[in-house]
């Protein structure tokens, strides 16, 4: 029975409960840093490969020997060093992105994590209820929805806006059969920040911060410039109280922007996937997207700054992490995510075809056929490309709903047309970004 959705929530812990969890999270901090200490050593002098389930044995001793571990629950403390063996796998699969463990800062954010077993919720009233952690007691948190399912792990952590509770839930829900909506094609864009092929107007992010919050989160940074110049010159580079207390004020704001921005990809990618059958994305290589212009000393790069800003937009957009969110949700409600290559979609021109880089006169956000004259949104028309591009990457067999963007399409079979450079890749690339 393994956790198969996640729900956080924003948990109130007494005065007591908040000093013990500082303590507990920096402990927790110290233990994943001591036992990467051990494995990276081991390996270093003697080529072994120490897992968890040998690790906890030293733990168990640790925990006698020195309080400060021993004050850490011990299933807490278990929990980590099997967190550590993911970490580790993650990195050993050639499929996964992650990068060896790294080591936990003081700056870190703060959690405790704990197997389900250990922990115990239960509700209070509509908005209220309380789950019982080892050593701590029972811990109040804002039922904001419902638990849905059987606990299979929890976290407690802390970030600018306060302490939150996180569970891992198994509730046993089977994905949705093919839903025979439409098809649409996505494109994501930077200065807007997604054009659907289906819809006339692209959706766009609201500022994530009001012009008073950013405002003042730019007065903040400033004095804490100046508060930590000054206090490396008189004070020995010792932190005030006032200089944290600003610290925490401006994690508070960025807490906040990052929450809103999260909340908006949600909303996109759940909208795109409930009411569509057939999902078109760019296959986009995030990591050299957002590559820095800089350069090496002998070849400095150009462009610098401007790169920099497009850089801060693509993932303000934060499209690797909606491709993400649009996996999982598609397979729950019976969608297909094709990722198309990407080449020159917005130089094709989706009613004719023609790969002109001269239909995009002036960059400018509009696109108007060399060959045939036809005029649209230039994201709009990397969007219809998009979709008639995943039509053909399409899994076979598949029934797709009709009423799908006909808007500027002539063409009854849409042919992908991919310059040289990009064909042999295509053969490859078109696939389900799942399968099921
Ligand atoms: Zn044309």
């Amino acid at each position: 029975m393994k956790a198969d959705a996640g729900r956080k929530y924003r948990a109130y812990p007494t005065a007591e409960q908040d000093q013990v969890l500082i303590r507990w999270g920096h402990t927790a901090r110290a233990l994943w840093n001591v036992a990467l200490e051990q494995r990276v050593y081991l390996w270093d002098q003697r080529r072994y490969t120490l897992r968890s389930a040998e690790q906890c044995q030293y733990l168990t001793a640790a925990r006698t020997d020195l309080n400060w571990i021993g004050d850490l629950p011990a299933q807490a403390g278990q929990q980590i060093l099997r967190q550590l063996d993911r970490a580790y796998d993650n990195f050993w699969n050639p499929r996964h992105s992650a990068r060896f463990p790294a080591r936990k800062k003081r700056g870190h954010h703060l959690s405790v994590p704990f197997p389900g077993q250990a922990v115990e919720a239960r509700k209070l009233n509509r908005h209220w209820a309380e789950v019982r952690l080892p050593k701590l007691g029972w811990l109040r948190f804002r039922l904001s929805r419902s638990l849905g399912g059987t606990i299979r792990n929890a976290t407690v952590s802390r970030d600018g806006n306060g302490w939150h509770i996180s569970f891992g839930v198994h509730t046993g829900r089977k994905p949705d059969g093919p839903n025979g909506k439409p098809a649409c094609g996505v494109d994501f864009g930077v200065s807007a920040s997604a054009f659907v092929s289906t819809e006339s107007a692209p959706r766009l992010m609201t500022p994530t911060l009001t012009a008073n919050e950013r405002k003042r989160l730019k007065a903040l940074e400033q004095r804490k410039a100046r508060q930590i110049t000054y206090a490396k010159k008189h004070n020995g580079g010792a932190y005030s109280r006032r200089l944290r207390t600003m610290i925490a004020q401006i994690a508070k704001l960025t807490t906040r922007r990052a929450n809103r921005r999260r909340d908006f990809t949600h909303k996109l990618t759940t909208d795109l996937a409930k009411n569509h059958g057939l999902i078109g994305i760019e296959d986009l290589r995030v990591k050299s997207m957002s590559k820095s212009a800089k350069g090496t000393a002998e070849k400095p790069g150009k462009n610098v700054r401007a790169k920099a800003g497009l850089n801060r937009s693509v993932l303000d957009n934060a499209p690797g992490e909606r491709r993400r969110q649009l996996e999982y949700k598609c397979r729950m409600y019976g969608s297909v995510l094709v990722a198309v290559p990407p080449f020159h979609t917005s130089q094709t021109c989706a009613a004719c075809g023609l790969v002109d880089p001269g239909s995009r006169k002036g960059c400018g956000r509009l696109f108007a056929c060399t060959r045939c004259g036809h005029e649209d949104d230039a994201d709009h028309n990397a969007s219809v490309e998009i979709e008639a591009r995943a039509r053909l990457g399409a899994p076979p067999g598949r029934s797709l709903g009709e009423g799908g963007s006909d808007i500027n399409s002539t063409r009854s079979t849409p042919k992908v047309r991919v310059p040289a450079s990009g064909r042999r890749r295509m053969r490859e690339a078109p696939t389900p970004a799942h399968a099921s």
